[in-house]
């Protein structure tokens, strides 16, 4: 079942974040960095609406009849986003994934993920990336980190320019992505993210010791410092 992202303006298929992000956690079995200040752990993702939504997709993907449905749901579509939450937590979902991606050409796919740490998804990711409608995007675990890959995404802790990558400017249009569409271009090789949400500016500040002769640390008015730059 697909849910509408306002940010997009494009349709969505999700999971159940974490619970169906086996990347998320580390070797000590600690959640990620970034996956700390996840979003989709916090706000409407803990409406019963949200959680029964989710849990549905994990029952119908399952079904011989899914892929089939989905091609049928994305008949109208040009752009779909994989995973508002959650991740391809199995070789044979990412398996019916490029059946639905291969099946409609006319829509393109971008599919976040952290899946590529197991170098048993490689031969998937690579047949999905293989396909000219689809961009699998590998998310990085720490905020500020450059990973290598195809395509890549990482979050960043402030609105400035990061060297060959583009910097999303959803935080500065409403929060919307309006006629950008970097994340789905296979000419966009490295997009950053500005962390945005409480949770995640907690994180930060964390990590941000305050500066010789300072009390307080400098991203304390974080949002006004990346909003005016
Ligand atoms: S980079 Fe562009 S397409 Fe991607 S989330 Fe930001 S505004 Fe949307």
């Amino acid at each position: 079942m697909l849910s509408r992202t306002s940010k997009l303006g494009c349709y969505s298929w999700s999971l159940q974040a974490v619970d169906k992000c086996p990347a998320s956690r580390g070797d000590d079995g600690e959640l990620v960095e970034v996956c700390k200040g996840c979003y989709a752990t916090q706000g409407f993702y803990h409406m019963p609406d949200a959680i029964a939504l989710r849990e549905r997709n994990d029952v119908e993907w399952r079904q011989d009849t899914w892929v089939d449905d989905m091609v049928k749901s994305l008949r109208k579509q040009t752009f779909f986003r994989w995973f508002d939450s959650g991740d391809m937590y199995t070789e044979a979902l990412a398996w019916k994934i490029h059946a639905v991606c291969a099946a409609t050409p006319w829509c393109k796919h971008w599919l976040p993920t952290r899946m590529h740490k197991f170098t048993k998804f490689s031969r998937v990711i690579d047949a999905l990336n293989d396909l000219d409608n689809v961009v699998v995007r590998f998310s990085s675990d720490n905020v500020g980190q450059h990973i290598d890959g195809l395509y890549v995404s990482l979050v960043v802790d402030t609105y400035k320019h990061v060297d060959k990558t583009h910097v999303c400017p959803s935080s500065l249009q409403g929060g919307k992505c309006l006629d950008c569409r970097a994340c789905w271009s296979k000419d966009t090789q490295s997009v950053a993210y500005v962390a945005h949400s409480n949770k995640m500016h907690k994180i930060i500040r964390m990590k941000v010791e305050p500066m010789p002769g300072f009390d307080h640390n400098p991203l304390d008015n974080f949002p006004t410092i990346w909003s005016k730059t």
